[in-house]
């Protein structure tokens, strides 16, 4: 048990701190160089030799690695370290068939908790709390970073898992959970069931660290709302080491990069070109203290922005504003480009909760997309409610919103099933790879 909060890292001045990553990357990139025969393989392709890294003025000139090449190099193609000194691994879901195995060694493994550590901390997390983690444990990084993170913090650790949202109250209201981590969809979904069964004065939680879907604004302020906590957002993804590569202060505005481990770009995502602070574009990572999976220039496919703006927390390392989505989760319907997040923002906007779900079909040739939204238990009870009339202003608000028309059903409560884990919001039944 320790205290995580490392002001001499965390609020280093920028031209130590870019010192330090320099130093770091100079050493990741000859250990790579040495160990990664793929990555080896493309530098030399590029002509570029690890000594002409001479510090981070020269991360660009080192080549990208992308989605693909994770998938081409399957399972073992990108370890760089011994399997001897490989401990664990974590995979993604897989979901769209792109399963990422990554790999640690134990000293991988502590910085990742050492990151959890610091995010559990700028939530206002110390050793008297008690922590419930309600994240899946497992491949998916979520439960065991959070739980590992936990235990650095010397937090009591609940370490519950997705689901059985029974258990899940019994635990948070017998032992007086104190900081809940979830996703965003398994908090509202637990908040929905506190209210449901009047259980709201027996919940003693103060603050949520919810993560690994988008989420909005709008659903903060209701999440925080239903639970009576601060909600704080946490970022992270399997290939880069999990939650905790970036994570929210009390201010709640853009999250602190874990920058003496992690160096982060901006990159316009059709030339590759690196972007200056402030302009949206993709997110890239390079890992400059990981041993076992050491991914350089890693294309995140998130688009986001960064600033370095004074934060009033103290933390000097530089903030990324919540990605706009992730570049897989961008639909394009009738030729415009939709993401999920626009349309939440407009359901949450016009007063109902986050139970919605997307269905993109192609019929005859023409795409067609339908939302649909569960009324709140509030608006089931107005007498005078006429769904006919919410529909229709739900379809000119989100005509607004995406400048394409879409088709609204609103629903009954409960009629859309509940998250445990990742919710479940678009339905796409097009096959566009035929
Ligand atoms: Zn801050």
């Amino acid at each position: 048990m320790g205290n995580y909060y490392q002001p001499e890292i965390e609020t280093m001045p920028l031209d130590k701190l870019q010192a330090l990553q320099s130093e770091r990357l100079v050493k990741q990139v000859q250990h790579v160089y040495e160990n990664v025969p793929f990555y080896r393989g493309k530098m030399d392709e590029m002509g570029v030799k690890p000594e002409d890294i001479k510090g981070i003025e020269d991360l660009h000139k080192l080549p990208f690695i992308t989605k693909d090449d994770l998938r081409d190099q399957y399972p073992y193609g990108l370890v760089g370290a011994p399997l001897k000194d490989c401990v664990r691994i974590q995979s993604t879901s897989g979901t769209t068939g792109r399963r990422v195995v990554a790999f640690y060694t134990q000293e991988d493994l502590d910085v990742w908790e050492e990151c959890c550590a610091r995010a559990i901390m700028a939530a206002g997390g110390t050793n008297e709390d008690v922590c419930q983690v309600s994240y899946g444990y497992g491949l998916f990084t979520g439960g065991p970073g959070l739980n590992g993170g936990s235990h650095k913090v010397g937090c009591l650790t609940l370490p519950m898992s997705s689901g059985n949202t029974d258990r899940q109250l019994q635990f948070m209201t017998d032992l007086g959970a104190t900081i809940l981590c979830c996703t965003p969809s398994y908090a509202a979904n637990l908040g929905e069931s506190i209210k449901e069964r009047g259980l709201k004065d027996q919940i003693k939680l103060k603050a949520g660290i919810f993560g690994a879907e988008p989420w909005t604004e709008e659903m903060r302020h209701d999440i925080e709302e239903a639970l009576g906590i601060k909600a704080y957002d946490i970022y992270g993804l399997t290939e880069i080491s999990g939650p905790g590569v970036s994570f929210e202060c009390e201010e709640q505005a853009g999250m602190h990069i874990q920058e003496d481990h992690f160096i982060a770009e901006i990159i316009n995502p059709d030339t590759g070109e690196v972007l200056p602070d402030g302009e949206i574009g993709e997110l890239v990572f390079s890992c400059i203290t990981k041993k076992a999976y050491p991914l350089l220039r890693y294309r995140t496919r998130d688009l986001c922005y960064l600033t370095r703006e004074k934060c009033s927390c103290g933390r000097t390392h530089v903030r990324m504003h919540k990605p706009m989505g992730r570049s897989d989760d961008m639909m394009v319907i009738k030729g415009v480009n939709v993401w999920p997040s626009q349309i939440e923002t407009v359901l949450l906007q016009q007063g109902y909760q986050a139970n919605y779900q997307i269905i993109v079909d192609r019929i005859k040739n023409n795409d067609k997309i339908e939302v649909q939204v569960e009324l709140t238990p509030e608006m089931a009870e107005d007498e005078n409610l006429n769904t006919e009339v919410n529909e229709r202003k739900l379809v000119a608000a989100l005509r607004g919103m995406l400048g394409i028309t879409v088709n609204v059903k609103v629903l009954a409560p409960k009629s859309i099933v509940r998250s445990e884990g990742k919710a479940v919001r678009v339905v796409d039944k097009r096959d566009l790879y035929k």
